[in-house]
C-alpha cells in the first residue's frame, strides 16, 4: 500500500459514493483529508468516521464547486487546519439526463458548471500553493461517458470529455513545478448516482463489461490513490479507465 503520511488531501463531493471511498482510502494510507461537499452534515459524519477508523485527523468543509468563492473559502479552511494541500481530487459531479430534444438550457448549464467548471474553480484555488511548494497531485474524475459518449447524456458526456482536455492542458502548464494532473474514467460504479437507472441500461452496461461485474467505489479509490502517490511521480496528463474493460482506448 502506498504511503501518503504527511500528505494533505482535499476530496470534493466526498460525503458519499466514490468521493467518500477515495477520502477513506487516502486516509488509510496516512493522509489528512478534507471531506468537501455541499452536504455539510453528511460530510461531517464522514470526517468523524474516517478519523475514528484511521486515527488520521480529518475535517469536513462546506463546498459548492460551482462557486469560485466557495472553492477559495474551502481551500483557506484546509490551509488553516492543515497548513498545506498536496492532493486535490476533483470528484464532485452529478447528472441531469435527457435526450437533446428535451434537454433544457438549465440542464446543460448546471452539469457543465458543476462537473467541468467545478474542477476549474477548485484547481485554480489550490494551484498557486502547489506551485510554490513545488509539489502537487491533481486527479480529476471523468467517466466512460466522456470517452465514448452516452445517449441521453450530451451534457454529462461533454462535461466529462471536457475534464480530459482540462487534465491534459493543466498537466502541461504545471509539470515543471512537479505537479501531476491525471484523470480517472470510471465505468458503471454502484452508487446513489446509478441506483435509479433503468434496468435495461444496467443490463446493457453489464453486457458491455468484460469483467462481468459492476464496479465499486473502492475500485476507483485505489486507482486515485495510485495516481496521488509518489509511485506515479512520472505519470501526468493520462486517463486511467476503471471500468472492467468497458471502453478500451
Ligand atoms: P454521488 O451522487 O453518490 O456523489 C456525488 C457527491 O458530490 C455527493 O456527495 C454530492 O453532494 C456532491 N456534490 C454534488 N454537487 C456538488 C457541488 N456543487 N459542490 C460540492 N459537492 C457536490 O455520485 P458518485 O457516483 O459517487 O459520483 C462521483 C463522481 O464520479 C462524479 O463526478 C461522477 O460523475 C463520477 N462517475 C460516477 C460513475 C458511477 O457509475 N457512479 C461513473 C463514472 C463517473
Amino acid at each position: 500500500m502506498s504511503d501518503l503520511s504527511d500528505k494533505v488531501a482535499v476530496v470534493t463531493g466526498a460525503a458519499q459514493g466514490i468521493g467518500r471511498a477515495i477520502a477513506e482510502d487516502l486516509a488509510r494510507r496516512g493522509a489528512r483529508v478534507v471531506v468537501a461537499d455541499l452536504q455539510v452534515e453528511k460530510a461531517e459524519a464522514v470526517a468523524k468516521e474516517i478519523a475514528a477508523e484511521t486515527g488520521q485527523p480529518a475535517i469536513a468543509a462546506r463546498l459548492d464547486v460551482a462557486d469560485i468563492n466557495s472553492a477559495q473559502d474551502m481551500v483557506e479552511r484546509a490551509i488553516a487546519e492543515f497548513g498545506r494541500i498536496d492532493i486535490l481530487v476533483n470528484n464532485a459531479g452529478t447528472t441531469r439526463d435527457n435526450l437533446i430534444m428535451r434537454m433544457s438550457e438549465d440542464e446543460w448549464d448546471l452539469i457543465l458548471t458543476i462537473n467541468l467548471k467545478g474542477a476549474f474553480n477548485c484547481s485554480k484555488a489550490v494551484i498557486r500553493r502547489m506551485m510554490k511548494q513545488r509539489y502537487g497531485r491533481i486527479v480529476n474524475i471523468s467517466s466512460v461517458s466522456g470517452l465514448a459518449g452516452q445517449a441521453g447524456q450530451t451534457n454529462y458526456s461533454s462535461s466529462k470529455a471536457g475534464l480530459i482536455g482540462f487534465t491534459k492542458a493543466l498537466a502541461k502548464e504545471v509539470g515543471s513545478r512537479n505537479i501531476t494532473v491525471n484523470a480517472v474514467a470510471p465505468g458503471f460504479i454502484e452508487t446513489v448516482l446509478t441506483a435509479d437507472l433503468p434496468q435495461e441500461l444496467k443490463d446493457l452496461s453489464l453486457q458491455m463489461t468484460p469483467l462481468g461485474r459492476f464496479g465499486q467505489p473502492e475500485d476507483v479509490a485505489k486507482a486515485v490513490a495510485f495516481l496521488a502517490s509518489d509511485e506515479a511521480s512520472f505519470i501526468t496528463g493520462q486517463v486511467l479507465s476503471v471500468d472492467g474493460g468497458m471502453v478500451m482506448q
